[in-house]
């Protein structure tokens, strides 16, 4: 390969290895994660809280279904005639008996109220945790082919480096070092062609007479005179 050629192999390379950088910094799986994390977060503390009013509403029902209980066990004794009523006249008893029907009344009342209160939370809790099982799987998606894509750039980048090293090696050291220095000087762009008698990025049309001096000269690599960037005349290639 000519030097001319190393040149432009070199700065190609060099410009897939900043897009390639471009593309893994953008990659759109990092926000996807990102926000299917935050999501999946909200939903937690959301769960958190539902699960709560979940538990709370079960044991309310089962203090009440106890109580019911409690109730109805006393009116048994007094109906058995198992009741402690040595003090107690029938008139007492009667009241006692519709105390207890009151209460029992207001056991199924305070049950039925809650009942469907129950039902809601519940169904809340069971969409929230298919939200969060969908939202887990996103993310592990999304992981999966952020690893993917990481790996193909990762791959790419050790190719570009290998054959970058390459012709690195090939070239003499002082141009390797104008290209270096032209390369920071110009953000990626150190190496232009001639197309015509127009160098390729600064687009500054050549003199005629420096056009006949670098074609006269025979040289393949010059230095543009207006943009000092490295200005490949010919390939041997070409
Ligand atoms: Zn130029």
């Amino acid at each position: 390969m000519s030097e001319a050629s190393a040149l432009l192999r070199l700065q190609e390379i060099d410009l897939e290895l900043m897009r390639t950088k471009k593309t893994a910094e953008a990659l759109p799986q990092r926000q996807k994660v990102a926000a299917a994390r935050a999501a999946a977060k909200k939903v937690a503390g959301e769960l958190t809280k539902i699960v709560g009013q979940r538990k709370d509403l079960e044991i309310e029902l089962n203090e009440l279904e106890d109580s019911k209980k409690f109730f109805s066990g006393k009116v048994t004794e007094i109906q058995e005639g198992t009741y402690n009523q040595d003090f107690r006249s029938a008139q007492e008893l009667d009241f006692t008996l519709s105390t207890l029907a009151k209460k029992i009344e207001k056991c199924d009342y305070d049950t039925e109220h809650l009942l469907p209160r129950l039902e809601t939370a519940e169904r809340a809790e069971k969409n929230a945790r298919a939200l969060a099982d969908r939202l887990e799987k996103e993310e592990a998606a999304q992981v999966a082919s952020f690893k993917e894509a990481m790996e193909q750039i990762t791959s790419r980048v050790k190719s570009l480096a290998a054959e970058r090293e390459r012709i690195v090696a090939s070239l003499p050291a002082t141009l390797v070092a104008s290209y270096e220095a032209a390369r920071k000087r110009f953000g990626g762009v150190a190496v232009e062609t001639l197309e015509g008698n127009r160098p390729s990025a600064c687009r500054v049309a050549l003199q005629p007479s420096s056009f006949t001096d670098i074609r006269r000269s025979g040289a393949e690599v010059t230095t543009c005179p207006y943009c000092k960037r490295i200005l490949v005349v010919a390939t041997e290639e070409a």
